[in-house]
Order: C-alpha cells, then sequence, then structure tokens
C-alpha cells in the first residue's frame, strides 16, 4: 500500500472515531483520545527538527553548484511574482464566493453573541499578539539575520534563506577543491535529512491518527452548524482555488496532468491538514518535489523553504471570506473600493503570517483594520474562532499544494524536464 494511502487511512478512522466518541457523548473514548494526542505532537516535533538541517543543506547545494547567481536570482525573481499573483487571485476568488453566498446574512444577532461571548477570551490573545506585529519597514530588516544561528534557533526561515544563499554564493566562488569539500559535506548532511525524514513518514498514518481524533473529539459540533455557511464558503473557495488556479498551472504551465500531480503530492498536503503547519510539513514538502516530481535541487530548496514562509494562498482566501462573513454579521457593506483593500492587505498579510497553526488568524486582525471594521474586530474573531482549527487545517493543505505547484511551474520555466518517475534511488545512496 503506498504510503498516503496510509496516512489517508489514518485520517479518515481518526475523523471517524472522534466523531463517534462526539456524537455519541462517550466520555471514556473522547479522553482517551484526547490522551493520544502527544503522539501527533511528538510527530510534529520530530519532523519539525529535520527542517533546519534540510534547508540550509538543500540550499547550499542547490546554490553553490548553480554556479550561476544571475539563474538564482531569476529564479527568486520568477517565485516572488508567481506567489503574489496567485495569492492575488486566491484573495479574488474568496471575495467572488463570499459575495455569492452571503454566508454572514443567515446568522441571527442571539447566535452571533453567543458565538462571540464564547470566545471573547482566545480573541483577546489574538489581538495581543497582533498589536505585537512588526511594521513593514522592519519587516524587510529582520530578513537579514545578525545572527544566523538565532535564526535557526527561533526557526526563523527568511532570515536564515537570506544568509544561506549568501554564505552558498561564496562557496560556489572559492578554489574548486575547498568547494567541492564544503558541497560534498552538504549533500551528505541533505541526503541524510531525507533518510530522517523516510523513517519519520513511516509513522505519519498512526500520528495522522491521533492528531485528527483528538480534534475531532474536542470539536464543538453544534459550533459547525452555527459556522456551517460560513465555514462552506471558505472549503468551497478553497477547492475552487485548488481546481481552477493549481489546475491551469499545474497543466498549461508545468505541462503536467493535474489529477497525476494531485495523486503524486498526496502525501504533503495529508501531513499539512493534519499538523495545520506549512513549516513543519516542509521536510515533506521538499522530499516530495525532488522525488515525486523529479524538481532540481536549485529550484525546490529555494522555491519550496521560501513558499512555506511567504506563500500562503489558503490563508489569503479564507481571510477575504472571514471578512465579507464579519461585515455581513454586522450588516456593514463593504465596497468594491474596500474589497480592493482586501485584495492588497491580505496578499500581503498571508506574506507576514509564518507557517504555523493560527498564524492567519492573527493577521486576519490586520486586514479588518484596513478595511475599517476595527471596531468590530475582537467580537468577529470570537465569532469565528471556533472553527479556525478545522479551517485551518484545509487552508494549510492548499498553501503545501501551491507550493509545490509554484516549484513545478518554475522548475518548467527554467526548462527542467519533469516527470513522475521516482527520483528517490539517485538522490539518496544509503549505504551505497
Ligand atoms: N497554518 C497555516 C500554515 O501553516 C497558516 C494559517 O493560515 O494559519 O500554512
Amino acid at each position: 500500500m503506498q504510503l498516503y494511502t496510509k496516512i489517508l487511512l489514518g485520517l479518515i478512522l481518526g475523523t471517524l472515531v472522534g466523531f463517534i466518541a462526539n456524537v455519541a457523548g462517550i466520555t471514556w473514548l473522547q479522553n482517551l483520545l484526547i490522551a493520544l494526542e502527544p503522539i501527533g505532537t511528538a510527530f510534529i516535533r520530530v519532523i519539525t527538527m529535520i527542517v533546519i538541517p534540510l534547508v540550509v543543506a538543500s540550499l547550499m547545494v542547490g546554490t553553490a553548484s548553480l554556479g550561476d547567481l544571475a539563474k538564482l536570482g531569476r529564479i527568486g525573481g520568477k517565485t516572488v511574482a508567481y506567489y503574489m499573483c496567485t495569492t492575488a487571485v486566491a484573495v479574488t476568488i474568496g471575495l467572488l464566493v463570499s459575495n455569492l453566498a452571503k454566508p454572514g446574512s443567515r446568522i441571527d444577532v442571539t447566535t452571533r453573541d453567543a458565538l462571540s461571548a464564547q470566545f471573547e477570551g482566545q480573541a483577546e490573545g489574538a489581538m495581543v499578539l497582533a498589536e505585537e506585529a512588526p511594521s513593514v519597514v522592519q519587516t524587510l530588516l529582520s530578513i537579514i539575520p545578525r545572527n544566523p544561528v538565532e535564526a535557526a534557533a527561533n526557526l526563523d526561515l527568511l532570515p536564515l534563506i537570506f544568509f544561506t544563499i549568501i554564505f552558498a554564493a561564496a562557496v560556489s566562488v572559492i578554489a574548486p577543491n575547498r568547494r567541492d569539500a564544503v558541497i560534498t559535506f552538504f549533500e551528505g548532511v541533505n541526503d541524510a535529512s531525507m533518510v530522517v525524514i523516510d523513517w519519520i513518514m513511516k509513522t505519519a498514518p498512526y500520528a495522522v491518527f491521533a492528531l485528527i481524533a483528538a480534534v475531532v473529539a474536542r470539536f464543538g459540533l453544534d459550533l459547525l452548524q452555527s459556522l456551517l455557511m460560513y465555514s462552506a464558503t471558505v472549503v468551497a473557495g478553497l477547492l475552487l482555488h485548488l481546481m481552477f488556479t493549481y489546475g491551469i498551472a499545474v497543466r498549461f504551465l508545468a505541462k503536467l496532468s493535474f489529477p497525476q500531480f494531485l495523486r503524486r503530492i498526496a502525501k504533503a498536503p495529508l501531513v499539512a491538514f493534519s499538523t495545520s503547519s506549512s513549516n513543519a510539513t516542509l521536510p515533506v514538502t521538499m522530499e516530495t518535489a525532488e522525488e515525486e516530481l523529479g524538481i532540481s535541487k536549485p529550484v525546490s530548496s529555494f522555491v519550496l523553504p521560501l513558499g512555506a514562509t511567504l506563500n500562503m494562498d489558503g490563508t489569503a482566501l479564507y481571510q477575504a471570506v472571514a471578512v465579507m462573513f464579519i461585515a455581513q454579521i454586522y450588516g456593514i457593506d463593504i465596497t468594491v473600493g474596500q474589497q480592493l483593500i482586501v485584495v492588497l492587505t491580505a496578499t500581503l498579510a498571508s506574506i507576514g503570517a509564518a507557517g504555523v497553526p493560527s498564524a492567519g488568524i492573527i493577521t486576519l486582525i490586520i486586514v479588518l483594520n484596513a478595511v475599517g471594521l476595527g471596531q468590530h474586530v475582537q467580537a468577529g474573531i470570537a465569532l469565528i474562532l471556533g472553527v479556525d482549527r478545522i479551517l485551518d487545517m484545509i487552508r494549510t493543505s492548499v498553501n503545501v499544494t501551491g507550493d509545490l505547484a509554484a516549484a513545478a511551474v518554475v522548475a518548467r520555466s527554467e526548462g527542467e524536464e519533469l516527470g513522475f518517475a521516482s527520483r528517490k534511488e539517485s538522490s539518496v545512496a544509503v549505504g551505497g
């Protein structure tokens, strides 16, 4: 059985068991499932553990062996432009579906206030976090690390990428014998990281079961009912973006069959779904790009870590729906001009969001303020917080799928021959 089938099975079983425990009110089973959650948390920790060695080694090998910095600049330009475009399309789709479905006009005032009151405390916490958000200049400056080790220790990928690229560029111009020694060393680190990922992924089906079962067992199903229209609008938008935007990009820009692409990459979005974190999924995303799609290291090592931090189409789309939902529920009309502000700010806010669980709800506060919904921010956030975990899982899967589609598009534009044949044997020679 393929790994992704096993992970899917873990996901379905976990959902089922969690659902039964929840609906039937079987307290002991609910408690048991919640007690099993640390198995999933251990998986997230162990896979996150490999992010730094993998990103550094892979970027080092990718950049230094490229030996052509102009090419790197070109790949970088294309990647960022592509990311911005697809994110803006995602926000537009989010706005379109919420204008059509009007999810906020179907909730009565009593339900609205009851939901807001229930999550008031948590919403306050998010507000405090958003207030601590740095300014644009500060954000740009923080891309340059004062200390790369500190950046690595904090899992701050952007400054680490910045440092590694400069360092690798320097490696590419030193004496060939020294350069080769450095590259060979990092090739070894990269291969070993890949082996560790393979080991970790063997436990993925069980971890996924534990993670999802606990979420579903704990989840307030009545919440889902009152926020059903809102959740359905987010999911419909995400599906549209997946099928339409990525479908077109993969078919016409990367020139790959889209259904096959989805089947090949399935384990990455499945892990993203279970962990709600693009960062934690990054090792799986990188392995998938190289082994399942045959994308070269210079492209995958650059496009994917950048994508995990910058490219969040799912998050941006969800923010657009959330803004419209909150406005509709409070009877506030959002003009076309304001919707354009949503496109701009949600695109930027999703760039600013870290690839960790619930990051999107914090940067949503920025978008709400930008469109003049300031006075409803806290109550509005409280309103949608109850279903955020579930929506986070879905949008994170879309984020990761978007990163992989981007990697395929950029690789193809660089003239790479992509294929669905496994490259595993050539990239990792265990004991050979
Ligand atoms: N959890 C998302 C991610 O890691 C970010 C978010 O939308 O909250 O990609």
